[in-house]
């Protein structure tokens, strides 16, 4: 009985377990059932000398080891409440029943020994010892938890639930069979039944047995702990890409090297996989105060296994900082460092990296709050504009509008900083329909002020034109906002894959009619496939800045862009040229073909409002 308590202590303290609030009343569980193995010992132990021994000490004993007993039944109720969530000041209730009932069963232990009831040693040493009410204590605080168990069964894993249900009822039934046999040499053992379901189920950490990692959860709760106990630690996270898939296996020697990193380089590290290809060493700077040493020697030994594997690495070293440390944050801040990071590179994490992600976590959060709200006129998006000079014309009669986001704490914000992020996590779709609206309605302010305007170009992206209902949401904004739906185009780039491609053919097919113009954006970037976009009916196509600077630097390239650009042109679609940036731009861009010019020499992007400087007044 006392072995087996041993047995979790040593369990508990090795293997990495959460240091979770039920985490810790479970521990004092292990500590009181230790306190009753041993005072029952002591007990039997009296009870052959009673000759010698005063008869105080024993009854003390006899006390001790009931009430850490029922101490244990308390804190099961705790653990109960706990673990199953129960928060509602009703739950309350059964902390109530519980404590009542231990008060009571400590007066009653007590007030039974001094009047010597139930329990006592007479003059010849004998044991006088009656009926007790200790199995209806036992009952009672049986039944709570199975109440509690059963009330509230849809909060924990149906495999869990039966696991300790069963083991309860087992514990019970030993307890019968006891009362039965009128003896107790078991009652402490029946306690450990639901200790080890408890063990098992709610805090075993599955280790790793390839690398001896431990998982996430573990990795978070020891960040957690270290950040309210002010521990610095060294986070150190290898990301192999190439084993980043589930139930990927590390080959034999990886995973002996990797064991090797574990022990070899630090003072008590800790290993865990946090993903398939994700490992991560952590130790604590108090215990190896010459960890930059440590992590020298380390990388060197590294680089020399590389030889061997040669395998995609980003390797991030970084300490605990307590801004990322109060939201427990450190996974998100290494998964976003190696978003921008190389392959085979190493990163020794310092204070403007963290400063990126904190801005980088505020534009996500800026992007998620815009994307909930759904207000089309939301302030926080804004409208930029790039006036096109009509080549034909010499005057500027359309635009492209790019999108800024104006936030408090950083004010204007480019493309660049939070488009990837909003294609990431699909709020891109609300803010291409708030440009719209927005450009929608700064048309029909300057169509009404009297200003010519050919039309004005918003830029989607796959995602928006993913969504099946693209084109109406497209034309309602249009319409609510009662300008033509000639003043208004659409600029894509080339899709990537015959679905996409597909999908493009059909909604332009389905806006077209409407009358709304569509631009091929960025052509010369990708792989141009040129049966592909004639399929498309597309209206002008967008020559991107490579191919103007690419024509600026060799005549070779300058004969085939002007090619590209005539066979364009006879085939009825007009070219724009972009990122026209001075005189010789221009003159070169007209000798090829371009029909539209776009550039910083005419503009930069502007708010939406300053196009009355570049468009004409008509009335
Ligand atoms: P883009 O559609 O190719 O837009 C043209 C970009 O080139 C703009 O950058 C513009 O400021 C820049 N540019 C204009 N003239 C010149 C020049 O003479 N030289 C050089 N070097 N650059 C020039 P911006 O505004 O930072 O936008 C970057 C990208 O962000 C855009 O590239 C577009 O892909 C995306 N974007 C911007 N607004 C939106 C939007 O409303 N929706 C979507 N989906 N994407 C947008
Ligand atoms: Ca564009
Ligand atoms: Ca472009």
């Amino acid at each position: 009985m006392l072995a087996s308590c041993l047995a979790f202590l040593v369990l508990i303290f090795t293997a990495y377990i959460n240091h979770t609030k039920s985490f810790r009343i479970f521990r004092n569980c292990i500590f009181l059932l230790i306190l009753a193995a041993v005072s029952d010992i002591v007990y039997h132990m009296l009870l052959n000398s009673l000759d010698t021994v005063p008869h105080e000490v024993v009854y003390a004993v006899r006390i001790t080891f009931h009430l850490s007993l029922f101490a244990i039944l308390l804190h099961f109720v705790f653990y109960a409440k706990e673990t199953l969530h129960m928060e509602l000041k009703s739950d309350d209730k059964y902390i109530y029943a519980a404590v009542t009932a231990y008060a009571l069963i400590a007066l009653y232990e007590i007030v039974t020994t001094v009047t010597g009831t139930v329990f006592y040693i007479d003059e010849e040493n004998n044991i006088i010892q009656g009926p007790s009410l200790f199995p209806l204590f036992f009952f009672f605080y049986a039944v709570i938890i199975l109440l509690m168990l059963i009330l509230h069964k849809s909060r924990i894993y149906k495999q869990i639930y039966i696991g300790i249900v069963v083991t309860t009822l087992l514990s019970i039934c030993v307890m019968l069979i006891q009362g039965m046999h009128r003896q107790s040499s078991f009652t402490a053992a029946v306690f450990l039944f639901p200790m080890y379901a408890i063990l098992y189920f709610m805090h075993s950490n599955p280790y790793d047995p390839e690398i001896g990692a431990v998982n996430i959860s573990a990795f978070e709760d020891l960040t957690a702990y270290s950040y309210a106990h002010k521990n610095e630690l060294l986070i150190m996270s290898l990301f192999l890409q190439e084993f980043d898939v589930k139930d990927r296996k590390f080959p034999k020697e990886l995973q002996d090297l990797i064991r090797h990193y574990n022990h070899h380089f630090f003072k008590r590290a800790l290993l865990f996989r946090l993903s398939g290809g994700r490992i991560v060493l952590v130790a604590e700077t108090a215990k190896n105060p010459d960890y930059r040493e440590r992590l020298d020697s380390m990388l060197k030994d590294f680089y020399t296994q590389h030889e061997r594997f040669r395998l995609d690495h980003k390797i991030i070293f970084l300490t605990t900082i307590d801004e990322i440390g109060k939201t427990n944050d450190y996974l998100d801040l290494i998964r976003y460092l190696e978003s921008l990071m190389g392959d085979r590179e190493v990163k020794y994490v310092d204070k403007k990296d963290i400063e990126a992600y904190r801005e980088h976590k505020y534009i996500v959060h800026e992007l998620e709050d815009i994307f909930r709200k759904g207000d089309l006129n939301d302030s926080r998006v804004k409208v930029y504009c790039q006036p096109v000079l009509n080549a034909r014309s010499g005057k500027y009669d359309t635009a492209e509008a790019l999108m800024r986001l104006k936030l408090e704490k950083m004010g204007i914000v480019y493309p660049d900083s939070f488009i990837p992020i909003a294609e990431k996590y699909g709020y891109i779709k609300i803010l291409s329909l708030i440009i719209l609206n927005k450009t929608c309605l700064a048309i029909r302010r300057l169509i009404s002020e009297g200003y010519y305007l050919k039309r004005i170009s918003v830029n989607f992206s796959m995602i928006d034109v993913r969504e099946s209902d693209f084109s109406e949401k497209v034309l309602k904004i249009i319409e609510s906002n009662g300008i033509p739906y000639e003043k208004l185009a659409i600029e894509l780039t080339e899709s990537q894959s015959e679905q996409d491609f597909i999908i493009v053919r059909d909604k332009i097919n389905e806006l077209k009619d409407s009358g709304i113009k569509f631009y091929l954006d960025d052509f010369g970037t990708g792989y141009s496939n040129f049966d592909r976009i004639i399929e498309l009916p597309f209206d002008i196509i967008k020559f991107d800045r490579s191919l103007v600077v690419a024509s600026n630097s060799d005549t070779k390239s300058e004969t085939m862009v002007s090619y590209l650009a005539h066979m364009f042109s006879d085939m009825h679609y007009s070219v724009l040229y972009e990122g026209i940036e001075n005189k010789d731009d221009e003159q070169m861009c007209i000798r090829m073909c371009g029909r539209y010019l776009q550039g910083y020499k005419y503009s930069k992007p502007i708010p939406i409002e300053g196009l009355t400087e570049y468009f004409e007044r008509v009335s």
